[in-house]
């Protein structure tokens, strides 16, 4: 059976709406989706009414936290979607990535793009999208200053990049307790994604559970078989749940709803945790 616990529409970085992106899924034999934008919840209600018996909707998101200074990903898994302490940390990381997004809009103005701000503004779902450097990437693509949306990146966001904005989000740990404290599960999204090494991934992973963590992404359809192999690995040493998704933000790309992922037999499945299972 078909699942994906990580995908985006254009509440946040997506570019599909969250219809779109429903109707794809189905059209992919999904049968289980976890919609998880940016900091936001927007689509949730909306996927899950659109789906109806279609598809299975869990709720989520994906919250940024910072830890050791680093921007982390971490998937809220099931989650509430009334629940205020989730509502008031999500206000908040939204403060924050307007006005990151809007220094970055500056930024870019002083390379010559004018109305930086605006224009990627303008090609987001609405006008609560959150915006974030996916957003101005397949804009500065979409004006041809770069040669791709990975290029956008290399030469205008990345960290160390003169259009790079540094932010503060929640800590590790209290995006955490509040996932948890709204009903959800935490799990490290693509641990393979961030610019650590293997040791630091683990000292990551140890925060990560001694915080609350209860799951991993092991599986997403662009990586190799070791990466896969190592990720399962790890999830086992840590007697984590594992998870799977494509990271799904549009097409054209590898990555693709559903798309070759799957939990490796070794590991557990998220899906059995009863926070989750209730979706199902
Ligand atoms: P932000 O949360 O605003 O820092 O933006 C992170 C988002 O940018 C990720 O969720 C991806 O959608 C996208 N992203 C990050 N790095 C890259 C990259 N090298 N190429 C393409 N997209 C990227
Ligand atoms: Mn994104
Ligand atoms: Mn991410
Ligand atoms: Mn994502």
């Amino acid at each position: 059976m078909k699942i994906d616990l990580h995908c985006h529409s254009n509440c946040s970085d997506g570019a599909l709406s969250v219809e779109q992106l429903i109707d794809r899924a189905c059209s992919l034999d999904v049968k289980i989706l976890a919609l998880t934008d940016h900091d936001t919840i927007n689509g949730v209600e909306q996927a899950m009414h659109i789906a109806a018996d279609r598809l299975k909707i869990i709720p989520a998101l994906e919250l940024s936290v910072t830890w050791n200074d680093k921007q982390i990903h971490i998937v809220g898994l099931g989650i509430d979607i009334d629940s205020t302490a989730l509502i008031d940390l999500i206000n908040e990381q939204n403060q924050r990535r307007k006005e990151r997004a809007l220094n970055i809009g500056k930024k870019l103005e002083k390379l010559g793009f004018k109305d930086a701000y605006a224009n990627t503004k303008a090609l987001s779902g609405s006008d609560d999208s959150i915006i974030t450097r996916g957003n101005y990437a397949r804009y500065l693509y979409s004006i041809k200053a770069a040669c791709s949306v990975d290029d956008a990146f290399n030469t205008y966001l990345k960290q160390g990049k003169k259009a790079y904005v540094k932010t503060q989000w929640v800590s590790l740990q209290n995006g955490i307790a509040i996932i948890k404290q709204s009903g959800g599960i935490a799990v490290l999204a693509h641990p393979k994604r961030y610019p650590l090494t293997n040791m630091k991934l683990c000292e990551l992973i140890e925060d990560f559970k001694s915080a609350g963590g209860e799951a991993m992404e092991v599986s997403n359809c662009g990586q190799s078989l070791t990466e896969r192999d190592y990720l399962s690995k790890l999830c086992l040493k840590y007697n984590l749940l594992a998870s799977c998704g494509s990271d799904f933000h549009h097409e054209g790309v590898f990555r693709e709803l559903g798309h070759n992922i799957e939990i490796p037999q070794a590991n557990t499945s998220v899906l059995e945790h009863d926070r989750v299972k209730r979706f199902l």
